[in-house]
């Protein structure tokens, strides 16, 4: 019988695994919970009107198509039994495995608050993409019906909690969207007196990156016009508004971009865990006690070269992939040497708006129009297509020569009945026109 592998998780580490033994003789049971690979650096293009969902995302099936040993399966994994080596799935079934790969990626967390979470809008999966794209959307149509200057105002506020990458990269594009974009279609009201607010407990934006970068970042997106609250953290999130330090801030939107969890690989294996339930692995990236069973990506935490944990970013868990799969074959092949895993860190990147970009390569730092064009450039490049990639870059010159946003679509229910899909929340008063 041949060898069975089962890859859970059709992210950048589980497909980078499933790439990589192209040509082994196995058999592969490829499963995930979505029936599609999503490029997660480009989801705020599409919670904020840019880019549509079939831009950054490709059915599985479609990618392992040409691939007749690997068999895709479209279900949630609950649990793994190590003793009889099979992966549970939610609706009971067991799918047994000779290898075992988890690639289950991670969660945005909320601090132990997750009561907030109804309010304050996580961006990990297209569904919430297009939910913070309708709550964006909606505000406006509805602060063009509002009367109430008080009520118009909480509309026309938006606040993004969390200054790493996600949320410097929705400040700026939900500014320019305000100011680029919106302006001559409403009547009403003037879309680019809109406050973007970007709030950050800690004391820089883009913390991740040298001074110099998080200066120039920080400069920037003042002059765009995001109102940025350094170091004071959020003590709580209403459908009414947030609270950060002594501020109460009325805002009817209100977008999460702080603090992970890991998914519940290593509750599932009853590994050890750190503080945000990654998994830790071995130095080969085996589970402690089972050599047959592999964890990549965001769901484990593992000793990059300066002896940092390896960072939660697409190409850690793209190397991880390739080292997993490349363990697997030389195993195959009767090889049994420790083959430790060695990350190598190509770059940091962060677009901050039209034109204004950071990269940290290391001894080389850029910003400003040519690091925006490389960024352009990279992401475009690692896109999975021509149509893709092509689709993409035509967007973004139309964008950046018209200021024109073609995914402006508020989808998910009749706008007009719903009020930014809060519950408890009264009809907004007054219409005009
Ligand atoms: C908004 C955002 C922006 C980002 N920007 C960047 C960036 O600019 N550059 C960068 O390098 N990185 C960026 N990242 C981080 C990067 O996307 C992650 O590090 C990367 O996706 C991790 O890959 P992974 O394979 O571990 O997990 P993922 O890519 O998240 O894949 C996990 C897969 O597992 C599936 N899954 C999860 N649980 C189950 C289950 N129980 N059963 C079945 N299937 C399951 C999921 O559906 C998913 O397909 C960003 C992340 C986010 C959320």
């Amino acid at each position: 019988m041949q060898h069975r592998i089962v890859v859970v998780g059709a992210g950048f580490g589980g497909l980078e695994v499933v790439k990589d033994l192209a040509g082994a003789s196995v058999s592969i049971t490829f499963i995930d919970r979505r029936n599609h690979h999503l490029f997660q650096p480009l989801l705020y293009q599409v919670a904020t009107a840019s880019l549509a969902t079939s831009e950054i995302a490709w059915p599985i099936r479609s990618l392992v198509s040409d691939r007749p040993e690997v068999t895709t399966v479209l279900a949630t994994v609950t649990g793994v039994d190590a003793g009889r080596r099979s992966v549970l799935l939610q609706d009971g079934q067991a799918v047994p495995y000779d290898t075992l790969v988890l690639a289950t990626g991670a969660r945005h967390a909320y601090f132990g608050h997750d009561e907030w979470e109804p309010f304050a809008l996580g961006l990990k999966t297209l569904e919430d993409a297009t939910t913070i794209r309708r709550r964006i959307l909606l505000a406006f149509e509805q602060a063009e019906r509002e009367t109430d200057p008080l009520r118009q105002a909480a509309l026309l506020t938006f606040v993004i909690v969390g200054a790493g990458p996600t949320g410097v990269e929705m400040a700026g594009t939900i500014t320019e969207l305000a100011r680029d974009t919106l302006p001559r279609e409403f009547r009403n009201i003037d879309t680019a007196r809109a406050r973007v607010v970007l709030i950050e407990a800690g004391p820089r934006v883009l913390a991740g990156f040298p001074d110099e970068l998080s200066d120039y970042a920080l400069r920037s997106l003042r002059k765009l016009g995001v109102e940025v609250e350094l170091g004071r953290a959020v003590s709580d999130c209403t459908a009414d508004g947030v609270t950060y330090g002594d501020v109460r801030l009325p805002t009817k939107t209100i977008i999460w971009a702080a603090g992970v969890r890991a998914s519940p690989a290593a509750e599932w294996l009853g590994g050890p865990a750190d503080r945000a339930g990654r998994l830790e692995v071995m130095p080969d990236l085996t589970v402690p006690g089972h050599p047959e069973i592999f964890a990549v990506g965001d769901t484990v935490t593992v000793a990059g070269p300066n002896g940092k944990p390896v960072p939660g970013i697409a190409p850690a868990a793209k190397q991880e992939g390739k080292h997993v799969a490349a363990i697997i074959k030389a195993r195959l092949a009767g090889k049994v040497e420790a083959m430790p895993f060695r990350y190598s860190h190509q770059g940091s990147l962060a677009q901050i708006g039209k034109r204004r970009a950071v990269i940290d390569f290391g001894r080389i730092r850029l910003r400003g129009a040519l690091a925006w064009w490389l960024w352009g450039a990279a992401h475009i490049y690692f896109l999975i297509g021509s149509r893709a990639r092509l689709s993409v870059a035509i967007n973004w010159l139309w964008i950046h020569a018209r200021n024109q946003r073609s995914a402006r679509l508020i989808t998910q229910g009749d706008a007009a009945e719903q009020s930014l899909g809060r519950q408890a929340e009264p009809p907004v008063s007054g219409r005009m026109g």
